[in-house]
């Protein structure tokens, strides 16, 4: 009898050494566990689970191998959080916010050699900033302190930190309709547009397309009991050399400038652009006339924006032509005029950008 209580005993004391045993090896397993070692870095249960979560094993090591940073779990909860950055977010030498080093770093930022600056957060801030402009932005503002981050996008957006008629390229005429033609960029003297049409019996002639939606738009008008004169449309490369030498003649290089295109640089030689006013204008300016507000309520519907407005003249480099639309398309219309652009900043930031 004794033998067999002894035998239980021992029996007992074996199993309990072998839950002892398991248990203590649980317990070391646990020890080795990255959970333990972010929780004895002083990570709370939260951020471990975040750090757990979003982190690959790799990323979790260098955690676990550096100082408590109660700022890596907030950069990998972010929702614009990239694991491919990792390494950069936390090396990257630049704001304290952890929005803001995510927008940098997210932009590429810190892979340039341009050093973080108030001013170059708070351009990358700015809407229609584009990456690769960012070191002119940053000159352009170091020159003009005075003006606000959404100017100097715009203006050096739009290349105005160069003087007109320099840093001159040929314009894209792939881009169809929307092809720019400016101060800086021109059109060969060969360049013809291949389908052009008459738009009245007076010779003007736009393309196709821009055609088409003229006379859909002066129709529309006409319902209503607006008329319109055509002045001017396609006018050749030859046709805008006289046209500019004569108002150079005529009223001197400041008024020519400010209001002709030198050869190669008209948007009238691409058959996009148009001049129209009231056909009775009863004497007023046609800004004063009906036909101009419809235009300026409608003009979008087909295609056409307003192309030297008053408030970009700087831009545009002309003054205000209240009588030059130029045809975009129906979609790019809509756009320019809800979003409020010149045709330079849809240009630059919608179309150039998206190469
Ligand atoms: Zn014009």
């Amino acid at each position: 009898m004794k033998m067999i209580i002894k035998a239980c005993i021992i029996i007992l004391l074996l199993i309990g050494l072998c839950f002892l045993g398991y248990y203590k090896y649980q317990e070391y397993q646990y020890r080795q566990s990255p959970k333990y070692k972010l929780l004895q870095k002083g990570y709370t249960e939260k951020q471990v689970q975040i750090i757990l979560d979003k982190g690959t094993e790799k990323q979790i090591e260098t955690i676990i191998s550096l100082d408590y940073n109660p700022q890596i779990p907030q950069i990998m909860n972010h929702k614009d959080y990239k694991s491919d950055y990792f390494k950069r977010y936390l090396n990257y030498q630049g704001p304290k916010n952890i929005d803001d080093i995510i927008l940098l770093v997210n932009q590429d930022i810190d892979q340039t050699s341009i050093p973080y600056s108030d001013d170059l957060l708070n351009i990358v801030k700015t809407p229609y900033f584009i990456k690769e402009k960012l070191s002119r932005y940053l000159d352009y503002k170091n020159k003009y302190p005075d003006l606000s981050y959404q100017e100097i996008i715009k203006r050096v957006n739009c290349g105005i930190d160069a003087k007109f008629y320099t840093n001159v390229k040929t314009a894209d005429t792939n881009k169809g309709n929307l092809i720019l033609i400016n101060k800086y960029y021109q059109l060969d003297a060969s360049y013809t547009p291949n389908d052009l049409q008459a738009i009245d019996d007076d010779n003007h002639y736009l393309t196709k397309e821009a055609a088409l939606h003229f006379s859909q738009m002066i129709n529309e008008a006409s319902k209503v009991g607006y008329y319109y004169k055509v002045n001017s449309a396609y006018r050749s490369y030859s046709a805008q050399e006289e046209i500019y030498q004569e108002y150079k003649n005529n009223y001197g290089d400041t008024y020519a400038e400010n209001y002709a295109a030198h050869p190669g640089h008209s948007e009238h030689q691409s058959g996009l652009a148009i001049d129209m006013v009231a056909q009775d204008p009863k004497g007023r300016d046609f800004e004063q006339t009906e036909e101009y507000t419809w235009l300026q309520e409608h003009a979008h519907e087909y295609g056409f924006i307003m192309r030297y407005t008053k408030e970009n003249q700087y831009i545009t480099g002309y003054n205000y032509e209240s009588w030059h639309y130029r045809y975009v398309g129906v979609e790019a219309a809509k756009q320019i005029k809800q979003e409020g652009l010149s045709f330079e900043e849809y240009y630059h930031y919608y179309i150039e950008k998206g190469q």
